[in-house]
């Protein structure tokens, strides 16, 4: 078990969240680290806002072929932006890595699949 120096008091306490120091009561959380919350708070937003706008852009591009492929640019960005791989470090706990890896890949095959079918009903193939 990894020891820190408790933020409050300097006595050594266990990494783990939701340890309590025993001296001065500090909670291990995941936001303690002043600089992580708003990096994960970015984030958060980005894996649910992007995506978001993706899905709606590629229903309003879809009607031919040149607006089409600006919907598809925005897809690819935003696929980019929102890569879990760039975002590693603020992870701390496994299911969160695992949980924001399957939410990438899920929400961007939808996606992918959604451009499949314009990318067919244009006939752009
Ligand atoms: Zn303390």
């Amino acid at each position: 078990m990894k020891l820190m120096s408790c933020p409050e008091c300097q006595s050594e306490i266990k990494e783990q969240l939701g340890t309590v120091c025993p001296k001065c009561g500090y909670t291990v959380g995941y936001f303690n680290e002043t600089n992580k919350r708003p990096k994960y708070a970015k984030f958060f937003a980005l894996s649910v806002f992007l995506p978001f706008i993706t899905f709606i852009t590629i229903i309003f591009t879809s009607i031919n072929t040149i607006s089409f492929i600006f919907g598809v640019i925005v897809f690819l960005f935003s696929a980019y932006k929102s890569f879990p791989y760039f975002y590693r470090n603020l992870f701390i706990t496994k299911f969160e890595k695992i949980f924001f890896w399957l939410v990438w890949i899920l929400v961007n095959s939808l996606l992918l699949s959604m451009i499949y079918n314009v990318v067919h009903k244009l006939q752009l193939v």
